[in-house]
């Protein structure tokens, strides 16, 4: 249900007509469950698109406002911009053992992935992803390349298991530059979406270690360069929230002694492994510890839904500065999901 005032709604389930997508049954739950399994597993896979694609349609899920009729349209371009999202990060040069540089392999054939070729060369005239968006017509042009291989590859392909094409998750036809996910598809995203991120990002990053071995062997940190981790400083990002919160800890209000201040994820980065500027939050060592992958209490939650109302488009432009993602509607409605599973 869109917001009626046209603006980002900072509110949650609980204090508001929060509109839940359709809910699945119980043998809908599992089935979906089965289906992602056995997509995994069985799947043929010649490329990393599948899992881009799926991760784009659980992150997708989380981020949108779900359709009354438990149905969710999904544009190409939004995928398209998920797909060059991910490999961003992925076609970042890969830093050899010898001291060489490489962009990891995609896929099996001969040349790198299509989309990452695409990527790379959008990398090598752009420093961030930002300063990428904001040249729009290079960037539209980028998005509709790239939409255009999804649709070709790996679109519906995707539920393609053995010799039978599926429909579990959407209709396989592009009707009006988009896809329909099926009714309660976008609630059993919400629901398993931890599950369904999980299996995916570790089989993409065992498909991209078998892809590369004979190049790079078996680092230890290629997870992270994939996917980001948790620790993930942007010590950039730190400024303007010390400013923000006038040196003090987002949670306890008491001043940050020095050595002592943390960049925390508001929403944990277990429950939600990306980095999203108004996510942020500083906190004294001690609160961060306590609360760990824990969701705040509702006092600090209050004040985050707050502080990104008065100073989102702050926050978002110092992010762009740094070239950390902001999403400031994708941070509401995943804070609204991660709050909803524990109401
Ligand atoms: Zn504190």
């Amino acid at each position: 249900m869109p917001d009626p005032r046209g603006g980002i709604r900072w509110v949650l389930p609980r204090k508001a007509n929060y509109w839940k997508p359709e809910q699945a049954d119980p043998f809908q739950q599992v089935e979906f469950l089965g289906f992602i399994q056995s997509l995994l597993e069985h799947g043929e896979f010649v490329s990393t698109y599948k899992f881009a694609l799926l991760q784009a349609l659980a992150d997708i899920s989380l981020e949108s406002d779900p359709e009354v009729d438990g149905t969710l349209r999904i544009p190409l371009s939004s995928i398209a911009e998920k797909f060059i999202a991910y490999y961003w990060t992925q076609a970042a040069p890969f830093h050899l053992a010898n001291g060489d540089q490489t962009v990891l392999r995609q896929n099996t054939g001969t040349k790198n992935a299509a989309i990452v070729g695409k990527v790379v060369e959008m990398r090598k005239k752009h420093s961030t992803l930002y300063s990428a968006k904001s040249s729009q017509k290079e960037w539209r042009s980028l998005v509709s390349t790239v939409s255009s291989q999804i649709k070709l590859m790996p679109l519906f392909k995707l539920q393609t298991v053995g010799r039978k094409r599926l429909e579990s998750l959407f209709t396989n036809e592009v009707v009006d530059g988009g896809i329909v996910l099926q009714k309660g598809v976008q609630d059993c995203f919400r629901r398993f979406y931890g599950i369904v991120i999980r299996l995916c990002r570790r089989e993409w990053l065992d498909m991209v270690r078998r892809l590369n071995k004979a190049t790079i062997g078996a680092p230890l940190d290629l997870a992270e360069f994939l996917f980001g981790c948790e620790r993930n400083q942007w010590p950039g990002i730190r400024p303007v929230l010390r400013e923000l919160q006038g040196g003090k800890c987002f949670y306890c209000q008491k001043s940050i002694l020095s050595g002592q201040e943390e960049l925390d994820h508001f929403i944990p980065w277990s429950l939600y492994p990306n980095d999203l500027a108004h996510n942020f939050v500083l906190a004294c060592r001690r609160c961060n510890g306590a609360k760990s992958d824990d969701l705040a209490e509702s006092e600090a939650l209050d004040r985050w839904i707050e502080r990104n109302k008065a100073h989102g488009i702050r926050i978002k432009t110092e992010a762009a500065s740094i070239g950390l993602p902001a999403d400031a509607n994708a941070s509401a409605r995943v804070a609204a999901w991660a709050y909803e599973r524990v109401d």
